[in-house]
């Protein structure tokens, strides 16, 4: 029954545990898949509680902390996201206490930082280290932590912090808070990146010793332009030219993941910048689907589109330096998405095995519901379902010869199916 005090209180299921496999018994159903996987997608779905004695261990000058920080914890600093002993990532928003199921709990145990679950130990989890730069602000005052988002693997780049899907109702996508947030940018100074400041702050980042892998520029889609899209692509090769400027090299490591580009876009944004990888995210592998949960990208990009799109990226781009993603788990979402977990999986693996014939990598995000979207109350799959999906992209790309180096767990760490390459 719906909380009248607060009707977008996400409410739990407090049988939950009963009508689904633990963790525990997941582990020891798929002995060859790393438990650190099993526990990445876990604790991403069902999201974490810090208690007092965890938040304790935070020290602010050498772990990266959430810019704000949820009510919950009474304005204390929380750390960003979690690290697990064989250096997986975990990202947990700081508003993963609100989940459909009990979130983890990180506690202190023994003297060390430990994920448990009903007062059981789970796991050793660690908090990110930030990167010296977060300290410093650029020549405009920018505090450089704004212009370049860390992880232990990779940073990144918010090239636009405003999704023009969101100008028309009811066009964002449902699973997605970040659209919705980010209307406050609309039309202000803070829309687009500011490329002096970008060009400063990845000075500061290179000068840290083995800490630079790749940066990944992402943002809101931008439909605008003499052609759909073509201020989207522009304010990526602006910024690439940018970041470029700090490398000696012709190209460097770097990836956009941005809305589908026509072949002619592709072909710029490849020639004109120092670029080394692609990614557009289909978001769901499933054309019904994808235009009842993604009615903003199937308005400008139908499926079938999209992904020709995708096998033109192969040709430019070449096989392994192109992949696409699911937000894994709102194909599931009432009333709409499939009905069953089997169905869904089969559609799942079918569409990925097509997008991989074609050279095309695959990729999946663990979907975690988020408060402000419009899928706030809905449920996400099983534990069980996100395994089996996991475990056959991976087979999928391994069938198809598609190397995994560039979302790697060197790279990236965020997608556990390319992650099963750390055994
Ligand atoms: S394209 Fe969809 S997922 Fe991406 S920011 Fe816009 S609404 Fe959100």
């Amino acid at each position: 029954m719906a909380d009248k005090t607060n009707p977008r209180k996400i409410e739990r299921d407090p049988n939950w545990r009963k009508k689904e496999e633990s963790f525990a018994e997941i582990t020891k159903k798929y002995e060859t898949v790393s438990p650190f996987i099993i526990a990445q997608i876990d604790v991403q779905r069902r999201g974490v509680f810090y208690t007092d004695a965890a938040l304790d261990r935070v020290d602010p000058s050498i772990h990266q902390i959430s810019k704000s920080a949820f009510a919950v914890y009474e304005g204390r600093g929380v750390p960003t996201s979690l690290l697990l002993r064989d250096g997986t990532s975990i990202i947990v928003s700081e508003t993963s206490t609100q989940t459909p199921r009990d979130p983890y709990t990180v506690d202190v145990v023994d003297g060390k930082l430990m994920l448990t679950d009903e007062d059981r130990v789970v796991e050793e989890v660690f908090f990110w280290e930030k990167p010296k730069f977060f300290e410093k602000t650029t020549s405009r005052g920018t505090p450089m932590c704004e212009v370049l988002d860390a992880r232990p693997q990779r940073f990144s780049v918010a090239m636009s912090n405003y999704c023009h899907f969101w100008t028309k109702p009811g066009h964002g996508c449902k699973y997605c808070g970040i659209g919705a947030g980010g209307v406050k940018f609309k039309g202000t100074d803070e829309e687009r990146v500011h490329l002096g400041d970008l060009r400063e702050t990845m000075r500061e980042l290179v000068k840290e010793k083995g800490r630079f892998v790749g940066v990944i520029l992402t943002g809101g889609s931008i439909i605008s332009g003499s052609e759909p899209f073509e201020d989207e692509l522009n304010g990526y090769i602006d910024a690439l030219k940018a970041l470029g400027e700090v490398f000696e090299t012709r190209r460097f490591p770097s990836q956009v993941n941005s809305t589908a580009f026509t072949r002619r876009q592709l072909e710029r944004l490849y020639n004109e910048t120092g670029i080394t990888c692609y990614t557009t995210d289909l978001e769901v592998f499933h054309e019904a689907i994808y235009e009842w949960v993604c009615p903003g990208k199937a308005a400008s990009i139908p499926y079938g589109e999209w992904k020709r799109r995708l096998y033109a990226a192969v040709e430019i781009f070449g096989k392994g330096q192109v992949n696409t993603g699911i937000v894994s788990g709102v194909e599931l979402a009432e009333p709409n998405g499939f009905k069953s977990e089997d169905e869904a999986l089969r559609v799942d693996l079918e569409e990925a095995e097509d997008l991989a014939s074609h050279g095309v990598g695959l990729k999946h995000d663990v979907w975690h519901v988020v408060p402000g979207s419009i899928f706030w109350n809905r449920t996400t799959p099983s534990l069980d379902y996100y395994v089996r999906l996991t475990k056959g992209f991976y087979d999928i790309m391994q069938k198809y010869g598609i190397p995994s180096h560039m979302d790697s767990y060197r790279k990236c760490g965020m997608h556990p199916n390319v992650n099963h390459d750390r055994i």
